[in-house]
């Protein structure tokens, strides 16, 4: 997160505790408390935003970073008042909004809605899904039935199932798994003498224990407009591709990009970082990083973390999803069990780009089995 200056200045957690939260939230630590005077209750204020250093511009529960006119980066760490885990992004045009992901839950989902009322008063029109996943699209509910919900066939097939009781979901996101992180502040919080450290562990625990109430509300909301490969929007003085470039994150990633800007959003086909494959396609997602990689691009905005303006590390990710692979590959290759591949698989060279695997045996374990899935014929 070095090159984000704002998530640095807004950063309040301790290293340890930001590894602890790491490990949960898709490598990425979470962030202090919004002062309480500033909330705003949903939907109640429309007035401006406020200005913060460096230029971005500030929610109860979101921090807008304008990256091209009328682009705005929502990073996930947000204020720290609600835990958004994932990052968004707003496209405001001549007379509409566009939202590419919603978030974790419909709470977060309501709270990116609360602050872009703040930001324009054009209405949202569209909101773009990149993938299937629950921190990227279980804020959809919070949509307005007039909102077009666009993602990629396979989004709304996987949608339609039950995605709650899915592994990656109950592995790493359910209530319960969440429910412990909860606790786990708690404990800490039981020892730490440190004011200061004391006051960001109270705002963390606030700010999990309504996303573990929050998780309880959601409603898996599938994308009721669908694409297989392209769709291009002409709306509003601006182009916006969605493009389907092959599997990889999972069966399909739609990535949002705005040729005139050179701005694409990920999702999590690609961030800083190794990317999760738990749901993936790690054979193909090379590949289609390839046809990523084509595009003409300043800026990368991923899923997750910070801003990307070199292209040269869609190539680290490239040769760690082949060698993650071709040793995959040739354990399963040499007849190892799943339990012995695990044991034996050897990626120590990654271990600080793939921290949230390192630090989550479970995650890793998630993206071996989908492995052996894939070298067995599953689809
Ligand atoms: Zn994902």
């Amino acid at each position: 997160m070095q090159k984000y200056s704002l998530m640095q200045k807004y950063s309040l957690a301790g290293p340890k505790l930001a590894t602890l939260l790491a490990s949960l939230f898709w490598a990425c630590a979470p962030q202090p408390q919004s002062d309480a005077d500033d909330a705003v209750a949903p939907g109640e204020s429309h007035e401006p935003l406020e200005t913060i250093d460096g230029g971005a511009l500030r929610s109860a529960t979101h921090v807008f970073e304008e990256i091209a006119p009328g682009v705005y980066f929502a990073p996930s760490t947000g204020t720290g008042a609600v835990n958004l885990t994932s990052n968004a992004m707003v496209i405001v045009n001549d007379d509409h909004v566009l939202v590419v992901d919603s978030h974790i839950t419909a709470d977060s989902g309501q709270s990116l809605i609360d602050s872009v009322a703040r930001l324009t008063d054009k209405p949202v029109r569209y909101l773009v899904n990149t993938h299937f996943h629950f921190d990227h699209a279980h804020g959809n509910q919070s949509f307005s039935a007039d909102v077009d919900i666009i993602g990629h066939e396979y989004t709304r097939f996987r949608m339609q199932r039950n995605v709650l009781e899915e592994s990656t979901y109950s592995v790493i996101g359910s209530p319960q798994v969440q429910q412990q992180l909860v606790d786990q502040i708690r404990q800490r919080l039981e020892t730490e003498e440190d004011a200061e450290a004391r006051t960001r562990l109270e705002g963390q625990l606030a700010m999990m224990e309504r996303h573990v109430r929050a998780l309880g509300q959601v409603v898996p909301t599938p994308p009721n407009v669908t694409l297989t490969d392209k769709m291009t929007l002409h709306r509003g003085g601006r182009e916006v591709q969605l493009l389907h470039l092959g599997r990889g994150h999972t069966g399909g990633d739609v990535v949002v990009y705005l040729p005139a800007e050179k701005i694409v959003f990920t999702g999590d086909l690609f961030y800083a970082g190794a990317p999760y494959l738990g749901d993936g396609y790690a054979n193909e997602m090379p590949d289609t990083l390839e046809r990523l990689k084509a595009l003409d691009l300043d800026i990368i905005v991923g899923g997750h973390g910070p801003l990307i303006r070199d292209k040269a590390q869609i190539e680290t990710a490239q040769e760690y999803l082949r060698t993650y692979w071709s040793r995959v590959e040739a354990l399963h290759g040499a007849g190892r069990s799943l339990e012995e591949a695990l044991a034996e698989l050897e990626m120590s060279e990654y271990d600080q780009y793939a921290a949230f695997q390192v630090g989550n045996p479970a995650v890793r374990r998630l993206e071996v089995t989908r492995m052996f899935g894939l070298l067995e014929g599953a689809d």
